[in-house]
């Protein structure tokens, strides 16, 4: 029996990662750390709290219910509402996630973010959706975090899906081994492979890793043949400029094999309040959602290159 891992979310009916409807299973854990990361839920191995400030009455109960002393101490509601505040901070050196500040808590202020579940019960919830898998052409996507954190699960995963005829889409960054990579591909029908810069300097500027790996994957999965969908953020000052979309565009061409679409993706920042239920800040915060009016004159490079190229990378958008 396979070991169980934290998923964050199942979430059903989506769109935007792969064909058809999806059902979208986010693994928790993540060996990068997008500035942009938009599941930031996802980036920590463990499981962690959300607080959700708007719910909290300040009644003191999961203080009181805490017996590591590990929560800030009521102060005063006005100060207690203000953005910054300290209150409910969890203080994460003396937390040990007993989570029975979660159980004190009457009125949904505070909820564990990561679930234990195995294997069958991960395929049992995605297997209930399976007719609207089978009129759209979809299936289960499996995502994070970074799936290949947890290889021998994601292992796991894949075989039970092919054994009860589930369609795979793997998302993954492959920032991996190759070996791991190219075994969980073998066991997949799409992989959704991002690229986040080009330049190796920035990519590390941006999510704390270099390319060449990336790079070097990406190139190997389409040298075999694998069927891989990329996927590309639009982000302020990083990768919005035409040049540089002109120079991805060229480097993709030239690449050893055929991508099956490139998704442009406009970045958005409605992950903001993930940021503040976990008590971090948004690093974003300088930059508003781009426009995807202003993402469509980008795809131009890709179309002279000849790639099949989307705006927002909707599983049904090619389907005529
Ligand atoms: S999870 Fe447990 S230790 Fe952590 S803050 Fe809540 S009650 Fe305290
Ligand atoms: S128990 Fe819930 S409502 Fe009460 S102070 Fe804690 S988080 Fe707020």
């Amino acid at each position: 029996m396979s070991r169980e891992v934290l998923i964050t979310q199942i979430q059903r009916f989506a769109v935007n990662d792969g064909p058809g409807f999806r059902t979208n299973v986010f693994l928790k854990g993540c060996s990068l750390r997008c500035k942009w990361c938009h599941n930031p839920e996802t980036q920590s191995l463990s499981a962690e709290l959300y607080w959700r400030r708007r719910l909290c009455v300040q009644c003191g109960a999961c203080l009181d219910a805490c017996p590591q002393d590990a929560i800030n101490p009521p102060i005063s509601p006005e100060e207690a509402q203000t953005e910054g505040s300290t209150y409910h901070k969890i203080i994460l050196e003396r937390c040990d996630m007993c989570m029975k500040c979660v159980d004190a808590c009457k009125y949904g202020a505070l909820e564990i973010v990561g679930t234990p579940m195995s294997v069958d019960e991960v395929l049992d919830e995605v297997d209930q959706d399976r007719p609207f898998y089978d009129n759209s052409g979809g299936g289960m996507t499996i995502s994070g975090g970074e799936p290949v954190v947890h290889l021998e699960f994601v292992n796991s995963l894949l075989d039970g899906a092919k054994a009860r005829g589930l369609h795979v889409c793997l998302d993954t960054s492959g920032f991996c081994p190759w070996s791991d990579l190219e075994g969980l591909s073998k066991k997949s029908d799409i992989i959704l492979y991002d690229l986040k810069h080009l330049d190796s300097s920035e990519h590390e500027r941006m999510t704390g890793v270099p390319n060449k790996l990336i790079l070097e994957n990406l190139s190997k999965l389409l040298e075999k043949g694998f069927e891989v969908w990329l996927r590309i953020v639009v982000i302020p000052e990083y990768s919005d400029s035409f040049e540089y979309h002109e120079r991805v565009a060229k480097y993709l061409a030239g690449l050893p094999g055929r991508l099956g679409r490139i998704d442009l993706l406009p970045y958005h920042d409605w992950c903001q309040d993930k940021y503040n239920w976990l008590g971090r800040k948004w690093p974003m915060d300088a930059y508003e959602a781009i426009d995807p009016a202003e993402v469509d004159p980008l795809m131009d490079p890709y179309e002279d290159e000849g790639l099949n190229v989307t705006l927002g990378g909707s599983g049904f958008e090619n389907k005529e």
